[in-house]
């Protein structure tokens, strides 16, 4: 059965499942997916404007692209499928949530025990001195620059925000911890996700090494589709909605 209610049965039946999440959670939000059509990376190539050779070379390009961008992402709110998300964490039907997305909207949500392993608009971090600073100590100081580049005030080293870029090796604690997390976990619900990037893409397969149960909540196509035991195609808000409702109904 591929509908809300085998998933609904899926997490009752699970002892430790956890989930995964990936842009296309947040598109009901208003942020374009990686793939969408019209979306952010149609207008810009994703390896330049989001890499370390830019950021290193041409911070002053660099910034040009983020610095609207963090105000785009900074001022959209979570959606049901954020909201389902951190209901099953409260009701214990879902432990750790992994997520590849930088927006913050589980945080937002109340997801508790969030992973997120590419990094996010947490705050700024200078790569030379490692000082850091909030966000809003970054935005302040790119907005006050001549170039737009905020700088650090103890070595003057141009500064970045806390999302992982193409370039940049992922925060080996988040990594580690999501990993740590399939492994342990007897089923895995992904949502909103292609699994086309690594190494995040090999997260379900640990999953399944271990005899766990894997859902994939994705409108698109995933590497995964023929060893997942529940394949749901739906918006992820409105699907997500319908397994509360399922469980509702269960208890
Ligand atoms: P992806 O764009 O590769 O895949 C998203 C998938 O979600 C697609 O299959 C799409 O069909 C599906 N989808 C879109 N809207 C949906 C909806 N409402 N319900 C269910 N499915 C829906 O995204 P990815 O796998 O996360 O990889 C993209 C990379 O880009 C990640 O590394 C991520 O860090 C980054 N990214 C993050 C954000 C964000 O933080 N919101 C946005 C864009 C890209």
């Amino acid at each position: 059965m591929h509908d809300a209610a085998a998933l609904a049965e899926m997490l009752s039946s699970s002892e430790k499942a956890i989930a995964l999440t990936g842009a296309g959670i947040s598109t009901e939000s208003g942020i374009p997916d990686f793939r969408s059509a019209g979306g952010t990376w149609e207008k810009h190539d994703p390896m330049e404007v989001s890499s370390m050779s830019v950021f290193m070379e041409d911070p002053a390009r660099f910034w040009d692209f983020h610095r609207p961008r963090i105000d785009m992402l900074s001022d959209v709110d979570p959606n049901t499928g954020h909201e389902a998300i951190a209901e099953l964490q409260r009701r214990e039907l879902l432990g750790t949530l992994i997520t590849q997305n930088i927006d913050r909207l589980h945080v937002k949500a109340g997801s508790s025990d969030v992973v997120e392993v590419h990094g996010s608009l947490s705050g700024g971090t200078c790569l030379r001195c490692h000082s850091a600073v909030t966000i809003e100590e970054l935005t302040r100081r790119a907005d006050a620059a001549s170039d737009g580049v905020p700088r650090c005030e103890a070595c003057e080293f141009q500064m970045k925000s806390n999302v992982i870029m193409f370039g940049e090796p992922l925060p080996a604690d988040a990594i580690n911890a999501a990993f740590e997390a399939a492994e342990n976990a007897d089923a895995m619900l992904v949502v909103g996700s292609s699994l086309a990037v690594a190494p995040v893409s090999h997260l379900p397969q640990a999953v399944l090494d271990n005899g766990g149960t894997l859902a994939i909540l994705t409108e698109g196509d995933t590497p995964y589709d023929d060893l997942a035991q529940i394949r749901l195609r739906g918006g992820a808000g409105e699907e997500l909605t319908a397994v509360l409702d399922q469980l509702d109904a269960l208890s």
